[in-house]
C-alpha cells in the first residue's frame, strides 16, 4: 500500500510540496507477514542524497514481505535547504531532561515526537546523511545488534561508539528502546556519487532485513569505535591543521590550542569531524580507534 508518491513532481515543484506531502510517513506492505523497518531521509534538510534515493527508489519499489515506512525526517529544513530550522533533529532524541529549553521548544522536537511514534512500531532503522565536507568518506555508524543488517552494504567503513559520545540521534533512540539504529554517512553532500551510496544502501538495507531476497555477499569492512567528543573550554579552540575524517594520528600528537592550552592525543587515534570552535562547549573533535570487530 502506498501513499503519496504516485505523481512524479517537477524539480520546481518538488521540494515545495514535500512540507505539504510528506507530513506523514510513506507505508509499504509486503505481500507475505514479516518484521517491519524504517527509513529515514533528510533528517538533517540540506543533505539531499536521501531525499533524491527515495524520490527515485519509490514509485516502483515492491516490498515482498514485512513493512517498511519511508519518511522525511524534517520537512520544513527540507524546503528551506537548511541543516536544521530551531534545533538539531538528529540531537533531540536524547532524554528531555538533557534538552534545553530552546530545544524543548523547537520545531525540530515536535518533530522527534512525531517521529518516535514510526520508530517506535520498527525493529530496525536506516537513517540517510552526508557530510559538508568535500571528499568525505562514505561510513556507518551503528552498533553491534546491526552487525547482521550493515555486512551487506557497500560500506567499508563501520563506526560504533556514537551511543555514548554523541547520542540524542535517531540511532540512539532506536538503540535505547532495544531495536536497531544504524545512520548512514554518505560522503560530501554535494557529490553526486552520495545519492547512489544512499539508493545502494537502502536496498541493502530493505534486503538485509528480509524485506527482498538478499542477493548480496558480506562486504569486506573495517570497524572503528569512538571513545572521546572534545567540546572547547574556551571561546578559541583551533586546529594545530585541518583533519581529513578517520585521519591517523600518532599518540601525543598535537590537535589543536584551546584559548592558551595544547590539546594532544593520550593514544594513537583516528580523528573524526574536527573543526575550530568559537564558544565554549562546541563539539570540535572527535576521536575513535580500529577495532578488529564491531563491539
Ligand atoms: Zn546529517
Amino acid at each position: 500500500m502506498r501513499a503519496g508518491f504516485g505523481i512524479r513532481l517537477t524539480k520546481s515543484l518538488y521540494f515545495a510540496k514535500v512540507a505539504v506531502m510528506f507530513e506523514e510517513i510513506t507505508k509499504i506492505v509486503g505481500r507475505e507477514e514479516g518484521t517491519t523497518s524504517i527509513v529515514l531521509v533528510g533528517v538533517h534538510g540540506d543533505e539531499k542524497c536521501g531525499v533524491e534515493a527515495l524520490e527515485k527508489i519509490l514509485p516502483n519499489l515492491e516490498i515482498e514481505r514485512g513493512t517498511v515506512l519511508f519518511g522525511y525526517g524534517n520537512p520544513q529544513a527540507i524546503e528551506a535547504n537548511k541543516r536544521y530550522t530551531e534545533a538539531n533533529l538528529n540531537r533531540v532524541f536524547n532524554s528531555d531532561d538533557l534538552l534545553t529549553t530552546k530545544e524543548k521548544e523547537s520545531y525540530e522536537y515536535r518533530r522527534a515526537q512525531f517521529l518516535k511514534t514510526y520508530l517506535d512500531k520498527a525493529e530496525a532503522l536506516l537513517d540517510i546523511h552526508a557530510s559538508s565536507i568535500p571528499n568525505s568518506r562514505a561510513f556507518v555508524i551503528c552498533e553491534a545488534n546491526a552487525k547482521e543488517i550493515v555486512k551487506f552494504f557497500p560500506i567499508n567503513l563501520v563506526v560504533s561508539g556514537f551511543d555514548k559520545v554523541e547520542p540524542g540521534g535517531t540511532d540512539y533512540y532506536m538503540n535505547s528502546i532495544g531495536k536497531a539504529g544504524i545512520c548512514l554517512e554518505c560522503g560530501y553532500m554535494k557529490d553526486p556519487e552520495s545519492a547512489k551510496i544512499a539508493e545502494e544502501s537502502i536496498f541493502a538495507f530493505l534486503k538485509a532485513r528480509g524485506h527482498m531476497t538478499n542477493n548480496l555477499v558480506p562486504q569486506k569492512q573495517t570497524y572503528v569505535q569512538m571513545f572521546k567528543k572534545y567540546f572547547a573550554k574556551t571561546d578559541k579552540f583551533t586546529l594545530s591543521k585541518p583533519f581529513e575524517n578517520f585521519e591517523a594520528l600518532e599518540e601525543n600528537q598535537l590537535i589543536g590550542i584551546d584559548g592558551q592550552e595544547e590539546v594532544k592525543t593520550s593514544k594513537r587515534s583516528l580523528i573524526l569531524f574536527a573543526h575550530n570552535g568559537i564558544k565554549v562547549g562546541d563539539e570540535v573533535f572527535l576521536l575513535g580507534e580500529e577495532k578488529e570487530s564491531l563491539v
